[in-house]
């Protein structure tokens, strides 16, 4: 099942609040996608629990380039 969902975060370098489209058919992912707004790179950890009833997914931001 491929299911992407909207997930609204505040970016770690400018802190604007960016929408961001979630795969949740991942357990597991990371990956780097540029800020919307001020164009830097942002690390994503994202991981969907296992026991997700509701949809509820986990995400992290970092800086990408410290
Ligand atoms: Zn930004």
């Amino acid at each position: 099942m491929n299911q992407l969902v909207e997930h609204k975060l505040s970016c770690p370098y400018c802190g604007e609040s960016i929408l961001v489209l979630i795969d949740t058919s991942v357990e597991r992912q990371e990956y780097v996608e540029d800020c919307q707004v001020c164009c830097r790179p942002i690390g994503f950890d994202v991981s969907i629990p296992a026991d997700s009833l509701n949809g509820e997914i986990d995400v992290m931001v970092s800086h990408e380039n410290e």
